[in-house]
């Protein structure tokens, strides 16, 4: 290989990065006056004028005024597709006149009514009909408390206090192994392996034979990238925990969207608890934990000595009427099988049109949740993208945004119910034009030999 003097290909893109990144930061700061007077107000009361870390970015995150539909518009009168679609949440979009009206039936009836309702029974009924894995289920009010309490059930029930989890998983904000771990993380006695990697998971299990309480995963990471898991990685583990008496856990917060009883069901793998959240409280705030029923029946009050399961709105009548209208009325199977391959044609489409411009850019993801990354390398675990430059991240967000698509700065696009043809077209069309605004930066986006760029 030649080292010449002069161009030098690696320091000229970070110039033009650099130079494009502070444009569209400017246009964005000029374009959005009032969000950013909201956010100093913020600032004064809240650190750094944030209450939920994921909604901030640099310079400063937009305020939303008001939705509809897959459309939300913010302070300053702009309107935008919603593809960051609340990380997931918001997958029936937005204002939906069926959910309304189930929202205004339950106000009428009363909120704080104290008492268990038949909203919370049909609910359950739901959940277990559709998830394989899914006998008995435990209501509460995030996925982070439906890891934790997952997580205490396993530990009680068999006695032991190891965890396997993998790294660059998010299971809530006190599961996180971005880096490993966290020191914000529930100090449990965590074992961190690598995602779809059978022989490392394999000689841990072998390590810490008996002593393993449960494993978590998620069938498909969805915060560390939307990466999924192959279907042997999660077969291994099932025959890995069986092997040892430990609780097999799949984390379906995100993942439970994908076709009518989520990844366990679409790779007929079954595991002994699966965690809810996100879309199934249809908006409203939502956790939930189920299983096997002798592992849930150890919180049978009716049972001496049985477990407690606390929680004042664990079973509020809003998110348990509003999500069982949901699930009954409008996520039906068909829909969800629907929007299953609405996603994987999309994520298709968008990944040619990075090929036909040899662009080094993918789609990972599954289903209606899919994420950019800037190689054209295989990623299998999150540690694959750990030379993925942030300021490629935050040049796509601003400028999507200027397309008028919402997206998460991390890349993530999640396609909600509302959406139609024309919008999945308006996504591909603005990833498009990004592509085709910044070709020569993309196609390197890896650092190349000297030669082989002149070559171009
Ligand atoms: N698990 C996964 C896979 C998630 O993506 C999230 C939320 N992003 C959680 C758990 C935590 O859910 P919540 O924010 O409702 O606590």
């Amino acid at each position: 290989m030649a080292i010449s003097s002069g161009f030098n290909p690696e320091e000229s893109r970070r110039k033009y990065l650099s130079a494009a990144v502070a444009s569209a930061q400017l246009r964005y700061e000029r374009a959005n006056p009032t969000s950013l007077n909201l956010f100093q107000r913020a600032k004064t009361v809240m650190p750094g004028g944030n209450t939920r870390s994921a909604l901030y970015f640099d310079p400063f995150p937009l305020y939303i005024s008001r939705s509809w539909s897959a459309t939300v518009e913010d302070v300053d009168g702009h309107a935008y597709l919603d593809v960051l679609g609340e990380f997931t949440a918001g997958l029936y979009g937005h204002n939906d006149q069926r959910l309304a009206k189930a929202m205004a039936d339950t106000l009428g009836r009363g909120i704080s009514n104290g008492a268990p309702s038949s909203s919370e029974i049909e609910l359950a009924e739901l959940i277990c009909d559709r998830f394989p894995g899914i006998e008995r289920v435990r209501f509460c009010n995030s996925g982070t408390e439906a890891n934790l309490y997952a997580l205490t059930l396993a530990r009680i029930a068999t006695g032991r206090q190891k965890i396997i989890c993998f790294s660059g998983a998010y299971h809530g904000g006190v599961f996180m192994f971005a880096s490993g771990g966290h020191a914000m993380n529930a100090p449990f006695d965590w074992t961190v392996c690598r995602y779809n990697d059978t022989v490392q998971v394999s000689e841990a299990v072998a390590r810490i034979g008996t002593d393993l309480a449960a494993m978590i995963v998620e069938p498909m990471m969805s915060n560390g990238g939307c990466i999924a898991a192959t279907r042997p990685f999660l077969v291994a583990l099932r025959a890995l925990a069986s092997s040892v008496g430990a609780v097999l856990i799949f984390d379906e917060v995100v993942t439970s969207r994908m076709g009518e009883g989520g990844l366990q069901g679409i790779h007929g793998v079954v595991p002994d608890l699966t965690t809810l959240g996100k879309y199934l409280g249809a908006g409203l705030s939502f956790g939930a934990f189920g299983g096997r029923a002798d592992l849930l029946d150890r919180m049978d009050p009716t049972h001496p000595g049985a477990l407690p399961h606390a929680g004042t709105f664990n079973n509020n009548s809003l998110s348990m009427a509003v999500g069982a209208v949901g699930l009954r009325t409008i996520f039906t199977p068909q829909r969800a099988a629907q929007l299953y391959s609405d996603g994987e044609s999309l994520r298709t489409r968008l990944n040619v049109a990075a090929q036909e411009a040899f662009a080094d850019i993918q789609f990972t993801g599954c289903g209606s949740v899919m994420n950019i990354h800037f190689t054209s390398a295989l990623i299998q675990r999150p540690e694959d993208l750990v030379d993925e430059d942030e300021c490629l991240f935050k040049l796509f967000h601003l400028e999507m945004l200027e397309d008028g698509v919402y997206a998460a700065r991390r890349g993530q696009i999640n396609l909600s119910l509302p959406m139609t043809g024309e919008d999945f077209s308006r996504i591909e069309t603005a990833v498009r034009r990004f592509l085709h605004r910044h070709l020569d930066l993309l196609r390197a986006a890896r650092p190349v030999l000297e030669d082989t760029a002149n070559a171009r």
